[in-house]
């Protein structure tokens, strides 16, 4: 058995982890992350991306608020180029409760959240696709923020100064000794190899599975998984993010994010035993799209892209409450004062946007028991690709290429763009139309982001996620795999076929009108022209 010894292990690659990877990393502790499969695939890539204000949390959980308004000003600066500065409208139907509003201000003003009433000729001047018949309008910081890019930033920074990521890894016991955890057993996906990995401290940041990974370690901690979904838009019907004002409900936001905007969400306590069965219901479908149209009534006429849900990874600190009331505090545990186990901390709960103030504190705690005494510095240390300032790349660097490649590269990396727009004229070919990826980003992703498949590229690069589903682009990614010798060509067609069953996942729910058009059209495409379910698994091993 293979055995890594290190300082810190942290189980989980969602914003958390990967957070909390980067902190240590940066105070100079040896550290090794392990996720079961992807960077950002549990709930951190399952989510709307909002970039919290804080004024959804306002009225009824204050403390969360002030924690949003704070890391939002932060994250605007060392995650730039994972952020869209967006601006948010709080707006009120004339179905809604006019106090609301009156309460949303008077709150906002407690957590220090700039919240300003703004006539609603001006709101629909800021937002032309909104509802007409808005009676009120209040303007707050919201803003987006990108998940996927957000994680990768975070692990590249920390790889890039040493740090280990095993990823597709799956933690399978811990090794206890002497009352303490002083490390884990995990297993290689591909290669079915059982890795120890050693350390003196051991974070558990797996989100809902953290119950799961407590009870590896003999400790009970009890978590209430609550289902959301979200649907996407085809195209951004929306430019602000635009929230409905009024106590936190099913379909009360819409969030533009990249080429597409998202309705959310909706809430649904779920049984533990069923968080990695998770499905979209139809009637969930139907209340996001109705209540998405009294915010924006073209939602109506717009294409629905897919439909994906997450789990909120909420904690059982008292009673049994619904997903929706209890509190989205930062839970962090230290096993060694509540349970009298050594070396194990749990971080859980909290949201995506204060994913670096969860991993500070995760750290200070980690860094006292290793008697690390350097302090966090990720609030004022920009991320990869958010280090300088300027929003827009130097178009003339990059001769023979289009504007509009350079300037989606320049959003999805931010000043690594001319690492991956070199100049070489193979790397300019574009490889999705929809997003604008270039072989050259296929190319750095493979290299530098711990890609391993076409699903991990999808979420470093935005792949398959545009308005054709992956229509075009996937099976040129699968050549690509098997061009810059990342998998043979027998393998880079079975992750072809592993992506499109991943996106069929997701498109299944909403299969009607031009949706289903587009799908059959895919279909024909893969099954008809490339005879993709032919392909025999000729059993070629996995190099
Ligand atoms: C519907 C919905 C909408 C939301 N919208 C927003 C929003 O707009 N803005 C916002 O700020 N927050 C939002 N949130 C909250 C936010 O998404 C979560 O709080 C956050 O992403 C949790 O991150 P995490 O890293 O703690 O957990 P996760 O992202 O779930 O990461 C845990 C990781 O641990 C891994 N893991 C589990 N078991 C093992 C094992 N045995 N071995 C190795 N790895 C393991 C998992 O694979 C997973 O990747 C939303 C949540 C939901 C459900």
């Amino acid at each position: 058995m293979k055995t890594i010894e290190t300082g810190a292990i942290i189980i989980g690659g969602g914003a958390t982890g990967c957070g909390t990877f980067r902190d240590l990393t940066l105070r100079g502790v040896e550290t090794v992350l392990i996720e079961q499969s992807d960077i950002s695939s549990g709930t951190t890539g399952r989510n709307h991306g909002l970039l919290h204000s804080g004024a959804r949390y306002a009225v009824n959980d204050l403390e969360s608020a002030k924690e949003c308004i704070a890391e939002n000003r932060v994250l605007k600066i060392i995650a730039r180029h994972c952020v869209e500065d967006t601006g948010g409208l709080f707006i009120t139907l004339p179905e809604d409760d006019p106090d609301y509003h009156n309460r949303l201000i008077e709150h906002c003003k407690y957590a220090g959240i700039p919240c300003e009433e703004i006539k609603t000729r001006e709101a629909l001047k800021l937002e032309p696709n909104l509802n007409p018949n808005i009676l009120a309008a209040l303007r707050v910081p919201d803003g987006t923020i990108d998940p996927f890019r957000l994680c990768s930033a975070n692990i590249l920074d920390a790889t890039e100064r040493g740090a280990k990521v095993l990823t597709h890894t799956a933690v399978e016991s811990m090794i206890i000794d002497g009352g303490a955890v002083r490390g884990v057993r995990c297993r290689d996906a591909a290669s079915g190899e059982q890795i120890e990995v050693r350390g003196e401290v051991v974070i558990n940041a797996s989100g809902v599975w953290g119950q799961r990974l407590c009870s590896m370690a003999g400790i009970e901690l009890l978590m209430f998984p609550s289902k959301g979904s979200m649907v996407i838009i085809d195209y951004r019907i929306n430019n602000v993010v635009v929230n409905r004002c009024r106590v936190p409900s099913d379909g009360d936001i819409i969030v533009p994010g990249d080429t597409v905007s998202i309705i959310g969400t909706t809430s649904r306590k779920i049984d533990y035993s069923d968080i990695e069965r998770l499905e979209v219901d139809d009637d969930e479908i139907d209340v996001l799209i109705s209540d998405g149209e009294k915010l924006i009534p073209n939602v109506s006429k717009a294409r629905i892209l897919r439909a994906y849900c997450g789990v909120r990874p909420l904690v059982a600190v008292s009673g049994n409450v619904d997903g929706r009331e209890i509190s989205r505090g930062i839970v962090l545990v230290d096993h060694e004062t509540r349970d009298g186990v050594g070396g194990f901390i749990t971080i859980a709960g909290g949201k995506l946007m204060t994913y670096r103030l969860m991993a500070e504190w995760t750290a200070d705690l980690a860094a006292k028991k290793l008697g690390v005494k350097k302090k966090c510095s990720t609030a004022s240390t920009a991320l990869p690709g958010s280090e300088t300032r300027p929003r827009k790349p130097k178009i003339r660097r990059f001769t023979g290429i289009a504007k509009s490649v350079v300037g989606s590269t320049f959003y999805r990396h931010g000043s690594r763009v001319s690492s991956i727009l070199e100049r070489k004229k193979k790397n300019y070919g574009l490889v999705c139309e929809c997003e604008m990826v270039t072989a050259g980003e296929v190319y750095y992703a493979l290299r530098k982001l711990n890609v391993k498949n076409i699903v991990d590229l999808r979420r470093r690069t935005r792949i398959g996620m545009g308005p054709c589903q992956g229509e075009l682009c996937s099976y040129r990614a699968a050549g690509l795999f098997a061009e810059f010798g990342a998998a043979t060509p027998q393998k880079a067609n079975r992750l072809l076929i592993d992506f499109l069953e991943e996106r069929w996942k997701g498109i299944k729910p909403i299969l009607w009108g031009d949706g289903l058009r587009e799908m059959e059209f895919t279909y024909w495409i893969y099954q008809g022209l490339f005879g993709l379910g032919d392909i025999a698994d000729d059993g070629e091993d996995e190099k």
